[in-house]
This record gives structure tokens, C-alpha cells and sequence, in this order.
């Protein structure tokens, strides 16, 4: 029986109003092989990793059999993408609904790439196998950096081709979330629902997430400045390690506070707030530098949506809207102060960290240096052999941090401490990324891929063999581009 294999499956979501979902089944493919399983996430969600890794397992990941207890559905969802508003919803994924871990945790199952559904549109409901490992090799580094963040669960390649400028081998990934709760998802509801509609998410995303929020008050304008607080937190963590999702549209923003959706994100290499490596993003509306303010825009979105819930006068509903997302601002600007504090090694808060933290990454900017490695090597105290650590600027700029640093009670070896806990040793680097994906695409070969994933899985253990891997790129003369 199911129960064997530890599959506890529950679907809220389809009690839900009608008109958000449609149920739906994954459609099966040729020749499902499981490709890549992630055992220990198996095994915190209370499932059998090794029964999912035999032949019936590679069945249920690739769709091809549902799980007992599946509820499959497509959720319907809208969204502004690149600032326009659209109908979207599920085009290429099915829920198959929320696995109960023996912790009581809720948490989503969904098949992405797992064919057609009526929200595809022109789309074949598939996926490329590189994307789908690359999503799989990105969300779990995020993962291993502490970030709130989707997961995944497993790779399964479907034996099928998919055509996008060339075919494509073609796979699914099973991605687990807190749920799959967009600012979209409401700004649907908000949309096409009814007020009743919009009413039932709410509560529902308030139960779900936001358990020990007080609901005694506004419990609406509670949502509201609670996902805004997780936003906050979110959004300074992409900074502070140098994440660039690449497309933050609304759709593409979580209630839950996870990062979603790895289609063209890329960490950023050599400092600078005007990166963009996303193909489709002409103007560089989602350029790093760009993220806090996008967010906030974002999350202006789910405030309209909300609006009608807020009061029933509507000036005093706008009211409550902006001052969310001005705290939002707020509490973002704190957050990654706090952060930028940590990477620096400093305790306490002193007048002057925020322009100490300021005018490192304008020096970082001016002799290109590159994000992660600069603080890998304060970390270190490996500062010596490149442009910025030679300069006078950056002399004159470690005189008052050495200053701030002796100032502090803490000794030495707590700031190294806390630089170690903050500075990533390794991210995943385009170039490792791009290696791994090529071995195991093109040749088969998944050791390359597996050897980076290991050393994604504890950033910050500062171990030698992995030294590799903060290699930054060698000197190109085309710049990296991602895809969707
Ligand atoms: P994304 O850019 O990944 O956020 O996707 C935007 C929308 O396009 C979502 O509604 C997706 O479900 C849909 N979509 C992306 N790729 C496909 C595809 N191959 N077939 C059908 N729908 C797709
Ligand atoms: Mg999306
Ligand atoms: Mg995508």
C-alpha cells in the first residue's frame, strides 16, 4: 500500500472556491527515469527515498501514477509580467497536493513539466531537461545559503523530446513548497473571484502561513503587512548574497515568503547594481539593484487586490495599503543593514555602518570586483591581489573598519566568526553551473553535477577542496546570458 512509501496527501487548495483551480491530470509520458532524487528532502517529508527511487517511483515523478490520496489540479492565477497584467495560472505544472510530514507540516507536491492544462495557452506544458536541473541545482543552493525557498524534490527525464529553438530531452521536476500561493493567485481572485472568493484566500493564506498572526483586529491588513514582513526578509537575503531572480513578476511573488520560480535567476559575479542576465529583460527592470523597489511594487499589486477586504471606505483602504508597503521599505532597508552589519564582522549598530557598508560596494563597483569573493576574502583576511584590495581607496577604507571593529567589546574571533556564518564560501557560480548542466545533458554524466551540489549543501563551511568553486569566471567577451 501507499502508506509504505509514506505518502500522506491532503488538498486544501481544491476546497477551495472552484473558480481557482481545475482539476487536472499530469499526462503520462513515454519513458519516465528518475534522474536525480533528493533523498534527504525524501526523507524530511516522510516519504520512502528508496521506494522513490525504483521503477514505480520514476512513474509517480514523472506523472505517469498518481500517488494515493493525489488531488491533482492546475492552479488559476493572473499576474503583471514585465509590469503588464495577464491571465496565467498552471500552464505547465499539476499540485498533486499537500504532503502531511510527521511534523504536521503542510507542505505542496507539485509536478512541473508534467503537460498540458487549460491554462497552457500556446504553451506544450513541457520542460527541457537542463532547465529543470538547473532549477533543482539553484533552489537547493538557496536552500543550503538559508534562504526561504521552494524545493526540489526530484528530476525525472520523460523519454520525450521537447521542441524549443532545437529539441530538447524532456523532464519533470517535482517541486515542494509551503504552498504555491502567488501575489497572482489574489490578484486572480481579486479579478475574476468575487468578493467571497477573495475572502476564502485570504483566510486561507492566513491560516496556512500565518498561523500565529493576530486576527483580532483588521485580520486583512494583518495578511497584508505580514507577507510584506516575510518580503523583507526575503528580499534583503537575495541582496546580501547577490541573487538575481531575473523575472519578479507578480505571478511570480509567494505569500509564504519563498523565493519561487528559477527560470533565468543567476548570482551576480563581478559587483553591479545595473546587472541583468536574463535574455527577455531588454530594460533591465529586474536588475539586482532594482529588486527592493520591484518588490515593493509587487507588493503594492497584492495590497490593491486586497483592498476591498482592508474597510469599506476606500481612502482609508488605500491609506492602510500605503503605509504596508512604506514599512515594507522600512523593514527591508533594516534587514539588510543588519545583514551588511554581519558580513562585515560588526556588532552592535553605529552611526556610520550604513555608509561603511555603502562605500565598500562602491569601491567593489569602480575596480570590479567580484560580490561574493570580496567578502570570501575579508573572511579569510586574504586581502592582497586584486584591483580593489590593492588600491589606496580600499586602504583608507579598511582603516575605518579596522577603527569600527576596535571599537567593539567582541574580539576578532567572533567577528571572523560571524563573517564565516555570513559570507558564502561558495555560490553557484554560472560557469559550475553551466559545467554540470552540460555533463549531464549531453554526456550522461551526473558525478559533475553531484560534486556541486555537495558543496552547494554547506556554503559555509570554508572547506579547502572546495576552493574551485569560488573560481570566479574566466574574462569573456560575451556577458551570461539565462533563458525562461
Ligand atoms: P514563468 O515565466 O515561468 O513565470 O511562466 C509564466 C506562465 O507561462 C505561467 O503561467 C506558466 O505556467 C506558463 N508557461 C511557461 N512555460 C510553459 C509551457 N511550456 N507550456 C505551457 N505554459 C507554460
Ligand atoms: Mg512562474
Ligand atoms: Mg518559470
Amino acid at each position: 500500500p501507499e502508506t509504505d512509501k509514506g505518502w500522506n496527501l491532503d488538498n486544501s487548495y481544491a476546497r477551495l472556491p472552484e473558480s481557482l483551480y481545475a482539476e487536472t491530470d499530469p499526462v503520462p509520458v513515454t519513458a519516465p527515469k528518475l534522474i536525480v532524487l533528493n533523498a534527504p528532502l525524501a526523507t524530511a517529508l516522510g516519504l520512502n527515498a528508496e521506494a522513490l527511487s525504483g521503477g514505480e517511483g520514476a512513474e509517480i515523478l514523472a506523472g505517469n501514477r498518481l500517488p494515493g490520496g493525489a488531488t491533482p489540479i492546475a492552479q488559476a492565477y493572473a499576474g503583471h509580467q514585465f509590469g503588464h497584467f495577464t491571465m496565467l495560472g498552471d500552464g505547465r505544472a499539476v499540485l498533486l497536493g499537500e504532503q502531511i510530514t510527521q511534523g504536521r507540516e503542510r507542505i505542496d507536491i507539485q509536478l512541473k513539466g508534467s503537460g498540458r492544462t487549460p491554462y497552457s495557452r500556446g504553451g506544450d506544458g513541457r520542460a527541457a531537461l537542463g532547465p529543470m536541473l538547473r532549477e533543482y541545482i539553484i533552489s537547493e543552493a538557496m536552500h543550503g545559503l538559508g534562504i526561504p525557498t521552494t524545493r526540489s524534490l526530484a528530476v525525472a527525464a520523460t523519454g520525450e523530446p521537447v521542441f524549443r529553438e532545437t529539441a530538447l530531452p524532456g523532464a519533470v521536476l517535482t517541486r515542494t513548497a509551503a504552498s504555491h500561493l502567488r501575489v497572482g493567485t489574489f490578484q486572480y481572485a481579486a479579478w475574476k473571484g468575487g468578493e467571497e472568493t477573495l475572502r476564502a484566500l485570504a483566510d486561507y493564506a492566513l491560516e496556512r502561513h500565518y498561523p500565529e498572526a493576530d486576527t483580532q483586529g483588521n485580520r486583512y491588513l494583518t495578511l497584508l503587512r505580514e507577507v510584506c514582513g516575510r518580503q523583507a526578509s526575503l528580499i534583503a537575503k537575495w541582496q546580501l548574497v547577490g541573487f538575481i531572480h531575473g523575472v519578479m513578476n507578480t505571478d511570480n511573488m509567494t505569500i509564504s515568503g519563498e523565493t519561487i520560480d528559477y527560470g533565468p535567476c543567476a548570482f551576480m559575479d563581478t559587483y553591479d547594481p545595473r546587472t541583468v542576465f536574463s535574455s527577455i529583460d531588454q530594460r533591465g527592470r529586474y536588475a539586482y539593484g532594482n529588486q527592493p523597489e520591484i518588490a515593493a511594487w509587487n507588493l503594492a499589486r497584492l495590497a490593491e487586490a486586497l483592498l476591498p477586504l482592508l474597510h469599506e471606505n476606500e481612502d482609508t483602504a488605500v491609506t492602510m495599503a500605503e503605509e504596508a508597503i512604506a514599512e515594507y521599505m522600512e523593514r527591508y532597508n533594516r534587514n539588510w543593514l543588519a545583514g551588511m552589519r554581519s558580513k562585515l564582522g560588526l556588532f552592535g549598530e553605529e552611526e556610520g555602518d550604513e555608509a561603511l557598508a555603502e562605500d565598500l560596494l562602491e569601491l567593489m563597483h569602480s575596480h570590479r570586483a567580484d560580490y561574493t569573493n570580496t567578502f570570501r576574502s575579508l573572511t579569510l583576511n586574504q586581502t592582497e591581489g586584486t584591483a580593489l584590495f590593492d588600491s589606496d581607496e580600499y586602504a583608507k577604507w579598511q582603516a575605518r573598519w579596522e577603527a569600527r571593529l576596535n571599537g567593539q567589546q567582541e574580539n576578532r574571533e567572533a567577528s571572523r566568526d560571524l563573517m564565516r556564518r555570513s559570507n558564502p564560501a561558495v555560490i553557484p557560480r554560472n560557469h559550475n553551473v553551466e559545467e554540470a548542466l552540460e555533463a549531464a545533458v549531453e554526456r550522461d554524466d551526473l558525478t559533475v553535477m553531484e560534486r556541486l551540489l555537495e558543496a552547494l549543501s554547506d556554503p559555509y563551511a570554508y572547506i579547502s577542496g572546495q576552493d574551485r568553486y569560488a573560481e570566479p569566471p574566466a574574462p569573456s567577451s560575451c556577458a551570461y546570458r539565462t533563458y525562461c
